[in-house]
């Protein structure tokens, strides 16, 4: 067994003939954080150790620590904010899912990933939205809003592309503090309301 790209499944200690010849140890993978951010909700973060490949396994972790904690403080809903592709982390994070927001800018790239993220929400049986990013990048291209159509998939939004965007996450604050004037800023509002109403009521 190789340390490092074992995953964990104990699938070849279920298949292995002889019982008991293959066993499972605990081993450290990362490290799983709980903090409440200033703007007074609780917040699950996690790291990976270097060279560890068990990201599903700890996205699972996570999201356990997140339901223990719901229980405890009584609250309604858990956000999840997967990673990009369809990796084992974002297989772990649209597992039990309610509802998934797909994320993707107006680029044939882009709309091949969010493609084929959909097909592991299809997998899931999830309801899919989607949110379009840097939507005024690329004015001549209409593929990712045909898609969506096509695939009957709602549109929660467009935010357009501003340049404060990623100097607010350089900053470590979300945008709507550090440039509460940024054109992106109605967009981002417009469509948190729309979450609001639409999904989570
Ligand atoms: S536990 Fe799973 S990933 Fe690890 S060696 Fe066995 S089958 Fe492979």
């Amino acid at each position: 067994m190789n340390e490092l790209t074992c995953e964990g499944c104990n699938v070849c200690g279920l298949v292995c003939p002889v019982a008991g010849t293959i066993t499972l140890e605990e081993v450290r993978s990362g490290v799983i954080r709980k903090a409440t951010t200033k703007y007074g909700f609780p917040l699950i973060s996690a790291q990976l150790d270097v060279g560890r490949p068990e990201s599903g396994k700890l996205v699972t972790e996570e999201k356990e620590w997140a339901s223990k904690l719901m229980k405890e403080l009584n609250l309604e809903h858990m956000i999840v904010d997967s990673a990009a592709g369809i990796g084992c982390q974002v297989i772990a994070s649209l597992g039990g899912a309610d509802v998934a927001i797909l994320i993707a800018e107006p680029t044939p790239a882009s709309l091949s990933d969010v493609q084929r993220a959909y097909k592991v929400v299809q997998h899931f049986g999830e309801p899919a939205y989607l949110i379009i990013n840097k939507a005024d990048i690329n004015p001549g291209f209409t593929g990712l809003e045909e898609w969506a159509e096509k695939e009957g998939i709602p549109i929660l939004g467009r935010i357009p592309y501003y340049r404060v965007v990623p100097k607010s996450m350089s900053m470590l604050k979300p945008v709507v503090e550090a440039f509460p004037e940024a054109k992106a800023l109605k967009a981002i509002v417009e469509i948190a309301e729309t979450i609001k109403k639409e999904i989570l009521e």
